[in-house]
This record gives C-alpha cells, sequence and structure tokens, in this order.
C-alpha cells in the first residue's frame, strides 16, 4: 500500500497479504464473501475493496464458537496469525491465496439478513432484483471490476484533456432549454410563480458562451438529462466528455477526438486491435453502403445500388419498382451458396417479419448464378451485379428494393444480421470511422414548418459564405461529425453558427420567428453580438466509451445507480408522490389521468 489504509479496524486490508508475512500479527475487516463449515474447522472468505483474504476458524476454540452461524455479507473484524497455507491448498488466482490467517479472535461488526441473492460467483439473477439491491449487486466481482474500470477511464480521459491543454469547468444543472432533441426534464421554481427550469440535455449552449468569454479550451466530464424512451443504449442520465475549442476547423476537433479515442482503446483494451485507419464517409455515402450513419466496420459486408441494372431487366417486381422511382439495394454474403435451404428461408423470414419487407430475391453466385432472380434477367445483368456488389463464386447477393430511405435502412439491418449470422465480426477489433456532412434539416410531420433541425440548432451549415442558400433547406449540409466505434455512435459535435443574422435565418426555416429565437436563445444570441470567435466542439458518452472498451452490450452495467427500463430507480424510490406541501411551494396541481 503506498498511502496507508491502516486503522483501528485492520493493519492490512483483505487483499495484501502474502508469504512474505508469515508469522505477523494481523487484524483484517471486511465481508464474509463464503462460508466453507469442514465440522471442527471454519473457513471464511473475508473480502473488502481490495481482495479476499481466507480466515481458519477452529470452532474447538470456545472464543470462536458461534462463528459458524455468521450469514453471509455481515461484516466482520477478525485478529489472527498469518501461515502459510498447505501446499495443495495454495490459489495462484488470487494474491493471497499462498497464505490464510489463523483467527484468534473475531468480532460481529454489523450482520446481514439472508441475501435476496448471491454475492459470491457469478449467479445470473434478474436485473430488477439486483438493481432493487444494487450495494449487494455492486459488491459482486464483477460489477465491482466495471465501476472500478469506469472510475479509471474517467482518469484516464481527464488526465488527457488537462495533457492537451484544456480547462476543466462546470456548468450550472439549473438553466434554461437547450434542445438536443429529447424532452426536457423541468423543475419548477418556488421563487417565480408558474416558471420552470430545465436541466441540461446538455451543456451546449453553456459551452459555447465560455468560448465567447475567451477562455480558449474547455471541457467537463457533464451528466446530461434526457427524458426519452429508454432503450439498452440509452439512459435518462448520462455523462459526456463534453469539450469546445475556439479558433478552429472542424479536423482540429476532430484531431482531438482521435487523440481521445485511440489513446482510451489503446490504454484500457489491452487485448484489442486497433485498426490503423479512420476512415471518412459523408451521411449520403454511409447510409448507400451500409444503411446506417453509425456502420460498424468490422463486418467487411458492403451495400451497392443495383438499381440502374433492373430498371429495363425482365425482373419486372423490381424492374416497375425502379421505374416508379424505388431502388434496388445489394447485400453480397461472403461464402454461403452452399448454405442449406433452410438458412435461405430464415433470412427471408427475418426480412419480412423484422424488416417488414414483402420478400427477399436473391442470387447465389454457385459457379453459375442461381436463385428466383437470376432466372429472370440476362447473363450480362448478372455479371454487373456481381461485380457492382463485390461477389465472388460462393456468395449470395440478395437484394431490397423500396423508396430509397426504406431500402437503405432495410438492407442496413440485414447487413447487420448477416454479419452476426456468419461470424464475420472479430470481436477483438475496433474499428473507428467518422461520418459527416450530415443534412441541416429534416423532414419532420410533427412541427408545423414540417422541418426541424437534423442535429442541434447551434450547427453551422457547411457552407460558411455570405452567399449561403437556404432556398432548399432540405439539402442543406451541416457541418455536423459523428465518430462511431464498433457501429456505436461514440461522440458527436460540429462547428458552430456564430453568426446571429445566419442563426435567425436557419431557427426561421425550422419555424423559430425572431422573437422566439430572443425568448429560447436570448443569452447565446445575444452573445454573438459581442464578439464571437469561431469555435466548434464535441461530446462523447462515457458510459458508450466504457461499455465498448469493456465489451460490455448494456450501459446500465457500467453505471454505479442506474434506473430500470422503466425510468424507476426501485431503491430509492423515485420518482415518488410530492407531498401536498412541495406542489404548493411550486405552485403545481396534478392534472387527473385521462
Ligand atoms: N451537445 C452535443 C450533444 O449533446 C455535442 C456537441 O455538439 O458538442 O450531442
Amino acid at each position: 500500500m503506498s498511502i496507508s489504509l491502516k486503522s483501528k479496524y485492520r493493519t492490512h486490508t483483505c487483499g495484501e497479504l502474502n508469504s512474505a508475512n508469515v508469522g505477523e500479527a494481523v487484524v483484517l475487516s471486511g465481508w464474509v464473501h463464503r462460508k466453507r463449515d469442514h465440522g471442527s474447522l471454519l473457513f471464511i472468505d473475508l473480502r473488502d475493496n481490495y481482495g479476499i483474504t481466507q480466515c481458519v476458524l477452529d470452532l474447538a476454540d470456545q472464543g470462536l464458537l458461534g462463528a459458524e452461524k455468521i450469514n453471509p455479507e455481515s461484516v466482520i473484524t477478525v485478529r489472527g496469525k498469518v501461515v502459510a497455507r498447505d501446499p495443495a491448498a495454495v490459489n495462484d488466482k488470487i494474491p493471497t491465496g499462498a497464505i490464510e490467517i489463523q483467527v484468534g479472535k473475531y468480532e460481529i461488526l454489523t450482520k446481514s439478513l439472508p441475501l435476496p441473492f448471491q454475492v459470491f460467483g457469478d449467479d445470473e439473477t434478474n436485473e430488477e432484483l439486483r438493481l432493487k439491491y444494487r450495494y449487494l449487486d455492486l459488491r459482486r466481482e464483477k460489477m465491482h471490476h466495471k465501476i472500478l474500470f469506469r472510475n479509471r477511464v474517467i482518469k484516464a480521459m481527464r488526465d488527457k484533456m488537462w495533457e492537451l491543454g484544456f480547462s476543466e469547468f462546470q456548468t450550472p444543472i439549473l438553466g434554461a432549454s437547450s434542445p438536443e432533441g429529447a424532452r426536457d426534464f423541468i423543475v419548477p421554481s418556488r421563487m417565480h410563480h408558474g416558471m420552470v427550469y430545465a436541466l441540461p440535455q446538455a451543456p451546449q449552449q453553456w459551452k459555447q458562451l465560455i468560448q465567447i468569454s475567451g477562455f480558449d479550451r474547455y471541457f467537463q466530464i457533464a451528466p446530461c438529462m434526457r427524458d426519452e424512451d429508454l432503450r439498452a443504449d440509452r439512459m435518462l442520465e448520462f455523462y459526456q466528455l463534453d469539450f469546445e475549442m475556439s479558433f478552429v476547423g472542424q479536423r482540429d476537433v476532430q484531431d482531438i477526438c482521435e487523440a481521445i479515442t485511440t489513446f482510451l482503446i489503446k490504454e484500457f483494451a489491452a487485448d484489442g486491435k486497433l485498426h490503423p485507419e479512420i476512415p471518412q464517409f459523408t451521411y449520403a455515402e454511409a447510409m448507400l453502403k451500409y444503411g446506417i450513419d453509425r456502420p460498424d466496420l468490422r463486418n467487411p459486408i458492403i451495400i451497392s445500388d443495383v438499381s440502374e441494372i433492373f430498371r429495363d431487366s425482365e425482373f419486372a417486381i423490381f424492374a416497375n419498382a425502379v421505374k416508379g422511382g424505388a431502388t434496388v439495394r445489394a447485400i453480397p454474403a461472403p461464402a454461403t451458396a452452399d448454405k442449406p435451404r433452410s438458412w435461405f428461408d430464415k433470412t427471408e423470414a427475418f426480412a419480412k417479419e423484422e424488416l417488414g419487407l414483402g420478400g427477399l430475391g436473391y442470387i447465389v453466385f454457385a459457379g453459375e448464378a442461381k436463385g428466383p432472380v437470376a432466372k429472370k434477367i440476362t447473363p450480362e445483368q448478372i455479371e454487373k451485379i456481381r461485380i457492382a456488389s463485390g461477389a465472388s463464386v460462393g456468395d449470395t447477393v440478395f437484394f431490397v428494393c423500396d423508396k430509397r430511405d426504406i431500402a437503405a435502412k432495410a438492407a442496413g439491418k440485414l447487413r447487420i444480421k448477416l454479419g452476426e449470422d456468419l461470424g464475420l465480426i472479430d470481436p477483438k477489433e475496433f474499428r473507428l470511422c467518422w461520418v459527416v456532412d450530415f443534412p441541416q434539416f429534416e423532414e419532420d410531420e410533427n412541427v408545423p414548418t414540417g422541418i426541424a433541425f437534423g442535429h442541434n440548432p447551434f450547427c453551422r451549415p457547411l457552407d460558411d459564405s455570405d452567399t449561403l442558400d437556404l432556398s432548399k433547406p432540405l439539402e442543406l449540409k451541416a457541418s455536423q461529425y459523428d465518430i462511431v466505434l464498433n457501429g456505436w455512435e461514440i461522440g458527436g459535435g460540429s462547428l458552430r453558427n456564430y453568426n446571429p443574422e445566419t442563426m435567425l435565418k436557419l431557427f426561421k426555416i425550422a419555424g423559430y420567428g425572431e422573437e422566439e429565437v430572443k425568448a429560447k436563445f436570448g443569452g447565446l444570441y445575444t452573445a454573438f453580438q459581442y464578439g464571437a470567435p469561431p469555435h466548434g466542439g464535441c461530446a462523447f458518452g462515457v458510459e458508450r466509451l466504457v461499455c465498448l472498451l469493456l465489451g460490455e452490450p448494456n450501459l446500465r452495467e457500467v453505471t454505479m445507480f442506474p434506473t430500470n427500463q422503466r425510468g424507476q430507480d426501485l431503491m430509492m424510490g423515485s420518482p415518488s408522490v410530492p407531498t401536498e406541501q412541495q406542489l404548493r411551494d411550486v405552485h403545481i396541481s396534478i392534472r387527473k389521468k385521462n
């Protein structure tokens, strides 16, 4: 131990003693991890944050009697002597495995009730129960490890940002709304009748104001709250490594993102294989080749557009659809030509049931081309398809035909499914890529103008000139960039618009009048009129990064106290019914449920 953890409860921790300590008198405190009763000898594995030490109690000793009744997870102190274990009983797997404590005295500090689930071992336990007794769950070896791992990742992130010249600032939690595409959590004000604060969806406007305040490079490991439907890769509350920089172009911000990500992967994924290249795709390209804006490049399948080959073909379903404006996407499935009929049926069933497609055409390239589509088209068309899709003999090419966006997304999902089914993904690999040039706006039937911001509204259009043409907003590209790791969007950011005139024009397209912009975003709008530096930044999802570094798919597993999938904390009892007085204080009455 470099810092002393000694106290009246312990001379050593439970992870510390080894052969060099044999003969010493020691005091240890911890939890009763596991008990084994061998008649007259009782073995207790004593556990603390640092490890496990085997303690032996001779029940013939009157002073030790009763120890066999201690419930697991009670907290005890033992006093005794370090002795070498019998060679046959040495456990190489733990640092204390060569010794044990011959206990002379023990004391129960606190008792545990019988446990709702076992802390010792890796038994699968229902997640709701684990969350209700999270403190027990967190004592379990795997969870304890994940949380300590997260702690080290956060420290490394922080150190790296300092090293890169960023200053760490905290921004308010009670603030004005700052939209990031989710609903706000609002906090009613007591002092201001009928008014609310919003919890930050992200510190976006604050970090821009920090740039306008002249601090140049800011970062923060920031809590973000978004009221949205929960999924495995989303939580109501999460942390971002959020940063912003002044006097930069897009590449400068991307360089920082790459430096952090590659550093963390090298540091924390020791046996991971980091691919040296970080390719960049435009949003349009990503949607064509991968059918998703966060492609997993470990999957080698690349989608291509074969609409034109089908346009004048005899395969009437596709030909007519293409003439009517649809597209046909080709998804090659490597080395599948000799798969049994049942595999093709299963793939087709997936397309129908999960992707909502009417069917799934395909050509099997097994020496000669086979399958329902091949019969209807010419050998030249077949060869064109083979070349366009990059297929070889032994492969199958599947087709998805629909309206462009639907076909793109369905092809993307089929690509993922095939990658998984065919075992094409190396779980040890780390593949990064960029997706850039997102649309500034997207169609949204829920807003009055039918047009909403694609990402957050502070992003600058890619064309930053005075002659910026806003006449076709849906064609406008944004200087938005997302960094993607193994199919997860781990970070996203943009260069910001810092021109108040352009700000008004962009907001107008999304249906906000000048007065509304001034009312809702007046702080930033006004600040832009007092000398704003060109600036941009990015934010990484901390939990997502930790998950990827650990190879853990579920964000809740790397979060100490997450809610369940319905946004409830069953351990602490939240959300909860407010008292009448609390409601009165903030001038609120509850509407009747419909
Ligand atoms: N505020 C953005 C987000 O939460 C990140 C950024 O643009 O820097 O996604």
